[in-house]
């Protein structure tokens, strides 16, 4: 990196983890996602970690070190910028567990994991970037089960995921719709095999998305209604309104609005529907503290999936990642009832 000059003897920060990597569990996007979602739903995971066959992870993430340094190529692309005073060059300490970078001029330490949702981890690099891996698999991945692939306590694969989920509905959040812009008063929840009157758990959602040449839909938001729980629970016309002020860039946008239950524009209307099946078949049950943050999770896998190459989806989730702060422990389990698509846990 320019600007960075050794002064301290340089450590190699890579402890031997690739014994541990082969002990762990089996899963390559870039093969089939529907056997690899099958082998981690069906409970295959504890199998495949006992019988030892060999993790295949981003071939460019093999070592602690290599995390490292695509972290601070993030935080910095274009050489290291003091947070302090802005000033360009600096001494790199690498005696220290994580390299630290003292600035020339005000002697300001920082490292890359600063204001990044890595910050303060005493975890390995290598953990935090296969749990990336693992919340890219088609439905995500539950705390259940990351806790068991990568070996960590059930309680730090809980918070993990949720860092992950918190960064990704920041960065959603400041994301408007524009162009050509539907919004659906839908319900999220709703099983039409099931009586109407039988539906507790439905929950009134208000959803927009952008829509491709063909109608698809693009970018996708999906809101809670927070208390609106039924079947015939609905986000009311205010409501609507509210939604396209906050989530819509209305300079430079047609919005179409579909109030009515019966008139919905109907391929979004699928997309709340396939979240609804995804959400269900990793999570079983979500109350509705955290709903939200699993809503924008999805709708975030949704369109980083558009992009196709699994690289292409890491590095972009990694950039999230890196450019959100993380959310301290005792404000991720705080009550947010109507906090909006910023996600709430
Ligand atoms: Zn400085």
């Amino acid at each position: 990196m320019a600007g960075i000059r050794k002064k301290e003897k340089k450590r190699d920060y890579s402890p031997d983890f690739k014994l541990e990597i082969r002990t762990h569990v089996w899963y390559n996007l870039t093969n089939d996602r529907n056997v690899c979602t099958h082998k981690l739903m069906e409970g295959d995971v504890n199998m495949e970690v006992n019988t030892g066959i060999i993790v295949q992870p981003l071939h460019r993430y093999n070592r602690e070190q290599d995390c490292m340094e695509a972290l601070i190529a993030m935080k910095w692309p274009n050489g290291f910028v003091c947070p302090r005073c802005a000033y360009t060059r600096c001494s790199q300490l690498t005696s220290r567990r994580i390299p630290l970078f003292e600035c020339g001029k005000c002697a300001h330490q920082t490292s890359a994991l600063v204001g990044t949702i890595f910050e303060g981890t005493r975890l390995p690099l290598l953990k935090w970037f296969h749990a990336l891996e693992l919340f890219l698999l088609p439905d995500g991945i539950s705390a259940m089960r990351l806790h068991q692939v990568i070996r960590v306590t059930y309680k730090t694969a809980w918070l993990m995921l949720h860092k992950i989920r918190h960064a990704v509905g920041e960065f959603d959040a400041r994301e408007l719709l524009s162009g050509d812009v539907k919004v659906n008063s839908d319900t999220y929840g709703y099983d039409p095999s099931r009586c109407k009157l039988f539906q507790p758990h439905a929950s009134a959602v208000i959803a927009g998305c952008t829509v491709t040449e063909s109608g698809e839909p693009e970018q996708v938001k999906i809101q809670l209604i927070p208390h609106k729980r039924g079947r015939e629970n609905r986000a009311t016309r205010h409501e609507l309104t509210a939604f396209i002020n906050d989530h819509v860039d209305a300079r430079i946008s047609e919005v179409h609005s579909f109030p009515l239950a019966f008139q919905l524009y109907s391929p979004l209307r699928k997309v709340v529907r396939e979240a609804w099946v995804s959400l269900k078949s990793t999570y079983i049950a979500l109350g509705p503290k955290h709903l939200q943050a699993y809503l924008n999770e999805y709708t975030l896998r949704r369109r980083l999936y558009l992009l196709g190459a699994r690289e292409a989806m890491h590095e972009k989730l990694l950039c999230l990642c890196v450019a959100i702060p993380a959310i301290p422990y005792s404000q991720l389990i705080m009550h947010h009832p109507s906090r909006p698509l910023s996600a709430v846990a």
